[in-house]
């Protein structure tokens, strides 16, 4: 079976095919600057690149050139659209509605307009992605969503709840959410095959760490707790999202610098985390760069995010008890040797020792890098959660 799984932004719509039998990555695109200008991004499995600019004046456009490319007679990877059986798509907010990816009927497309007021950016631009292969592929193409919450839907109530009046959270479904869900199950599923047992049966803490971060504890193959809450801002320190701060902040900002709910927004999303520290850039990268040149500020920066993590590590072994293991992912999480050294240093008392020279020689594929002394296992495992998204889109639409 041949899956597209689609990742739709307000002005951009991401793709990627599969050939789920051969469990490989045809080609993949991106549709960017829709209803700006456009440009065409794509890349077949074979190395073939290509870039072109097309007028791209909404989803639906986007999505037909899309289709042109990947069925193309000369370096397309499929020869029409009905060798597509089944589409996948990223959603960014299920709220109370989703626990487990879905088939979209029109009840579907109803719950993830209903947590609109959750993700007024992300859940807009899905709908836009779903309505636009509901008008290009044929009707009878199954189309599957796949919420960035639904993992996190087996936290219990002491995990989810936020100490505000019941009837507030009531009318407005305010709780933790939790994020990056495709992610830590995929990680986390991934975890559990290097360990030799089955999901079910695992305690892990799964440290997503991008430029959005967030760290799950898995309990049993179940998520019980998640660093994000009912937004994406909530938890460690990110790129440009400041992670946690105190709850009086946002209104001193409005108080004192005379800003307005919108203002105040757009800082805490894009102005803060590593870049607002450093001064630098939200880019990890950059900051060592700064750091080891001597700017204290890029240091700290380092230092509040090793430090962030580090306590939540510590946070979520208190609350499962055990874990059979540690799981570094994502940008920072896959490439920082640094970053993982710092955060599990001095923490052997807790059963947690690092083989640094595995630490250091990681080279793209998952890997266990904990000593072999180490009570806890501790992995870096490439995330892939395109990959997460076509498996339940099979798996929902097998016989369909
Ligand atoms: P996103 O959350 O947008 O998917 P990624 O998971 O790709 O982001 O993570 C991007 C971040 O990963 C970059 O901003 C950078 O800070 C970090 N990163 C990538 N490669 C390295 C590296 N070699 N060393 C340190 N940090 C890195």
């Amino acid at each position: 079976m041949i899956i597209m799984v689609i990742n739709s932004g307000s002005s951009s719509l991401k793709y990627k095919l599969f050939d789920m039998r051969r469990k490989l990555a045809l080609a993949k695109g991106a549709c960017e600057r829709i209803g700006i200008d456009g440009v065409m991004k794509y890349q077949t499995h074979t190395g073939l690149k290509k870039e072109t600019q097309l007028p791209l004046p909404d989803h639906k456009a986007a999505l037909t050139a899309a289709i042109a490319q990947v069925t193309d007679s000369a370096y397309g990877v499929v020869r029409n659209i009905n060798e597509i059986g089944a589409i996948g798509h990223r959603v960014g907010h299920g709220g109370v509605y989703f626990s487990d990816s879905t088939l979209i009927d029109d009840a579907v497309i109803m719950g993830i307009r209903k947590c609109i007021p959750l993700a007024p950016l992300h859940n807009p631009a899905a709908l836009m992605g779903i309505e636009a292969c509901r008008a290009v592929f044929c009707a009878g193409t199954p189309q599957v969503a796949v919420c960035d919450t639904a993992f996190h839907q087996t936290l219990p109530p002491r995990a989810y709840t936020y100490s505000l009046p019941r009837a507030l959270c009531k009318k407005h479904g305010i709780r933790r959410y939790g994020f990056h869900g495709t992610s830590h199950k995929y990680v986390g599923q991934q975890a559990a095959r290097l360990l030799g047992k089955p999901f079910e049966e695992c305690n892990i803490i799964s440290c997503h760490l991008g430029n959005g971060s967030s760290i799950t504890a898995i309990e049993r193959g179940k998520s019980i707790d998640n660093t994000m809450g009912i937004t994406s801002l909530q938890g460690v320190v990110m790129g440009t999202r400041c992670g946690d701060i105190d709850p009086a902040l946002p209104t001193f900002l409005m108080r004192e610098e005379g800003m307005s709910a919108d203002e105040v927004d757009r800082v805490l999303y894009t102005e803060t985390g590593l870049l607002g520290l450093s001064g630098v850039s939200p880019d990890l990268r950059d900051i060592e760069i700064s750091a080891a040149q001597g700017d204290a500020d890029a240091q700290n920066a380092i230092d509040t995010l090793v430090y962030q993590v580090k306590k939540y590590i510590g946070a979520y072994l208190a609350v499962l008890g055990y874990a059979d293991a540690i799981v570094f992912t994502a940008g920072i999480g896959e490439n920082s040797a640094m970053i993982r050294l710092r955060t599990l240093g001095g923490l052997e008392r807790l059963g947690i020792l690092l083989d640094e020279e595995k630490n250091n020689a990681y080279a793209g594929q998952a890997a266990d890098i904990a000593a072999a002394a180490s009570a806890v296992r501790v992995y870096i495992i490439p995330t892939d959660e395109e990959w997460m998204i076509a498996c339940d889109t099979e798996r929902l639409t097998a016989g369909s």
